[in-house]
């Protein structure tokens, strides 16, 4: 055992290598604890016939204790012989910390029960600082007063240097760690704020919404109780509910209602809403605060509740957490709740602004489809009687009548021509509203396509004495593929309207490759159309006003132009439908003329067949002439049949009328017939399916017998269709003569089909 002689110079040499020992041992020691422990170790077993005890000073107590228990050495069988603490406050003890140096003494010149109760009769206090902090007091007794000399006081010096640069590094060690658990804190906070604002910009669903900030909240504090109060206002009062609860003990809260005041008392969520605050209570405050506000406190009582309101225009409720352990929630736990509750409560207002506007939304759009519908069908229910009036005006023109009985007639017909292109503008309008208009892609000869409506419109400009112009240049390709009767009914919309618009002069419609085309892929062309009149024209500030619904040039006001307004838009939304644009240049008085601009497919040459039904049946009628044919009317509605006979009649043709398709085969077993003219919608078996079952089943002369269908329907949808079953041609109703003779014209001369 080492004696403490540093006189001795072997001693001395002991003694330092017993120090740096000591300072070496220290090295592991983080705590003042294991301090403690180490001196037990290295130091007090090595100290003879002492009785030693290190005394740690905690921060804010005036009492030094020993370390605990398993940081003492148990084997010590002197362990009884030392103080059970020390007081910073005592005499004895002050003078030491302020000496700073070890201090011995000896009974009886000692008043201290402390030391005099160890039965030790001489005492080393050395006290322990860094800093010019005390952290603790190394206490050594003997028994024999007077044993402690001069060199105990300098060996102790050193080892409470020692001692005190070990609790420097602890300080320095705790800091850092301080610093580092701080900025990993930050860091964690910074991220979870980030989680939250996420989760509530980009929520889907509100449930899913309250789930994540659970998930988010947890993993900053301990939130295995976490609930969201929503307030809610009813004829019943203000309510408050929970459309999310999970709780240890009363989870059976989620999805309940419950009223603030319960018995006019509140509640502690309730309240804390009312008053608009977050509130923070623990075990030291919780039942004052609910007894100063007058609250029923509903659930289990918690260790800790910490709440955070949240309100806005749209809503208000509150997020809270509660603990039933020994957690108790900070200042620095309600900032993260408080801010929890702004997102949520942000995010609840958003979706129900969302889910407003998206209601107003659908039934503003269900509006406008049940609108469209309704047109729709409406305009196609007007158009059958307007066929009729039509039809009969059309007849009884062609009678004996006097002049005032002619005017009044041509009257009628004026008027009842008006109506349907209105009706027939309202159709497609509403069609298009109600998303019923698709585009169909067939492939097609535009010069042909564009026979049929040209001729129809040649009529009106023969009438009007005005010039109509067609120039399709020949960089225009021969075969196509788009929409045909999308492409028709533009020109007819446009010509039309400039024909309207045109007493003097002509109108002239113009296609031409379009050579500025960019965008075009391989297989594509670019087609620019051009009609041009030298009518009355269209002022520059009405120019884009034109393309509106309902709108028509004001100045006009002219009774003789009356229109609806519509045919443009209907025009625009079919240029647009099909990937093309349109616009204007027009001098008022000097005429006008409307572009537009749209893309189309070109067919490779192997693929490019069209309408093999059409060519097969066009010699069908031969030679025979067109007087004395013998014509098979299929036709159910009892107007338009006697309509059709009349006119078809009047030319000299011979009509068998039936009623259905079957009664079609029927006639056409029996009888010969050079053509069979045939609505479309009928009872029981329908034109289509009585043109393919001709064309399919009936003997070899019969199957090629030419079919023109008739329909009261949009006309333009339905031209393909009655070509791919198999029909030759397609006439709207009511018949007119010109155009039925046309049609006639063409199949006679082996053209293709209308
Ligand atoms: P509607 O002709 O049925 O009134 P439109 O949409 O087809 O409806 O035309 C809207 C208006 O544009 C017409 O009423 C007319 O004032 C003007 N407009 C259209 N085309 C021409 C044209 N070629 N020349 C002069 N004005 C025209």
């Amino acid at each position: 055992m080492m004696k403490l002689y540093p006189s001795v110079l072997a001693e001395m040499t002991d003694f330092l290598h017993f120090v740096s020992k000591l300072a070496y041992s220290l090295r592991e020691a983080d705590s003042p604890a294991e301090i403690c422990f180490v001196l037990h170790q290295n130091l007090f077993s090595q100290l003879e016939a002492t009785h030693n005890e290190f005394y740690i000073v905690y921060p804010g107590r005036t009492t030094l204790l020993p370390p605990p228990a398993e940081f003492r050495n148990h084997s010590d069988p002197f362990f009884s012989h030392v103080p059970h603490y020390l007081e910073l406050n005592e005499n004895h003890i002050r003078q030491v910390i302020k000496t700073k140096k070890p201090v011995i003494f000896n009974d009886p010149d000692v008043s201290l029960p402390l030391l005099s109760e160890t039965g030790n009769n001489s005492h080393l206090l050395t006290p322990v600082f860094n800093n010019g902090d005390i952290h603790g007091l190394l206490y050594c007794g003997h028994e024999s007063p007077g044993y402690f000399g001069e060199e105990y006081i300098h060996g102790f010096t050193a080892i409470a240097a020692i001692l005190g640069s070990r609790f420097k590094t602890i300080d320095e060690i705790s800091t850092l760690h301080d610093n580092i658990h701080n900025l990993e804190r930050a860091e964690k906070v910074q991220t979870a704020l980030f989680e939250i604002s996420d989760a509530a910009h980009n929520v889907g669903s509100m449930p899913e919404l309250y789930e994540t900030m659970h998930i988010i909240v947890s993993s900053m504090i301990s939130a295995k109780n976490f609930y969201i109060a929503l307030t809610e206002n009813s004829d019943d009062g203000t309510t408050i509910s929970f459309p999310y609860y999970v709780d240890e003990y009363d989870s059976h809260f989620q999805g309940k209602r419950i009223p603030l005041k319960p018995g006019e008392q509140r509640t502690l969520t309730g309240f804390m809403i009312e008053n608009g605050v977050p509130l923070l209570t623990g075990p030291a405050n919780f039942d004052q605060v609910c007894e100063t506000h007058d609250i029923t406190f509903l659930g289990s009582k918690p260790t800790s509740w910490l709440g955070a309101p949240f309100f806005n225009e749209q809503v208000s409720g509150a997020v809270v957490v509660q603990s039933y352990d020994d957690i108790i929630y900070s200042e620095r736990d309600k900032e993260l709740i408080v801010y929890v509750a702004r997102h949520v409560g942000d995010a609840l207002s958003r979706k129900k602004n969302f889910d407003q506007l998206k209601v107003a939304k659908e039934k503003a759009e269900s509006e406008k489809t049940n609108k469209s519908s309704f047109l729709a069908n409406m305009s196609h229910e007007i158009r059958t009687p307007m066929n009729g009036i039509i039809g009969v005006t059309d007849l009884l023109l062609g009678t004996d009548l006097n002049e005032q009985q002619r005017t009044y007639l041509e009257m009628v017909k004026t008027s009842s021509d008006r109506l349907l292109t209105l009706v027939n503008d309202i159709l497609d309008f509403s069609k298009i509203e109600a998303g019923k208009f698709g585009i169909k892609r067939s492939t097609f000869r535009l010069r042909d396509t564009l026979a049929a409506p040209l001729s129809l419109l040649r009529v009106q400009t023969a009438q009007k004495d005005i010039e109509l112009t067609t120039i399709i240049e020949p960089n225009v390709p021969e075969l196509l593929i788009g929409d045909p009767n999308h492409l028709c009914q533009i020109i007819l919309n446009l010509i039309g309207n400039a024909i309207k618009f045109t007493d003097v002069g002509g109108v002239r419609i113009q296609v031409t490759k379009d050579h500025d085309a960019a965008d075009l892929k391989e297989n594509q062309v670019a087609l620019l159309f051009s009609i041009s009149d030298t009518g009355i024209g269209i002022p520059t500030d009405q120019q884009k006003k034109i393309f509106n619904a309902y709108e028509q040039v004001e100045t006009i006001g002219n009774e003789f132009y009356k229109g609806t307004g519509l045919g443009l838009v209907v025009t625009t939304q079919l240029v647009e439908l099909m990937s093309g644009k349109i616009w204007l240049e027009s001098t008022a008085d000097q005429g006008s003329c409307f572009y537009f601009k749209v893309p189309f497919l070109i067919p490779t040459p192997m693929k490019s067949s069209i309408q093999p039904a059409a060519r097969s049946a066009t010699n069908f009628i031969g030679n025979k002439r067109k007087r004395g044919l013998r014509i098979l009317l299929a036709e159910d509605d009892r107007i338009s049949q006697t309509i059709a006979v009349a006119v078809l009649e009047s030319q000299g043709w011979e009509v068998t009328a039936v009623v259905n398709g079957q009664e079609v085969l029927d006639e056409l077993e029996n009888n010969h017939h050079d053509l069979i003219l045939m609505d479309v919608q009928m009872p029981e078996m329908n034109g289509f399916e009585t043109t393919r079952k001709i064309r399919v089943h009936s003997n070899r002369k019969t199957s090629k017998i030419p079919i023109i269908a008739m329909t009261a329907h949009a006309v333009r949808g339905d031209r393909e269709k009655c070509l791919a079953a198999g029909m030759n041609g397609y006439l709207s109703k009511p018949i007119e003569t010109k155009v039925f003779m046309e049609i006639i014209d063409k199949i006679l001369s082996n053209s293709a089909p209308i």
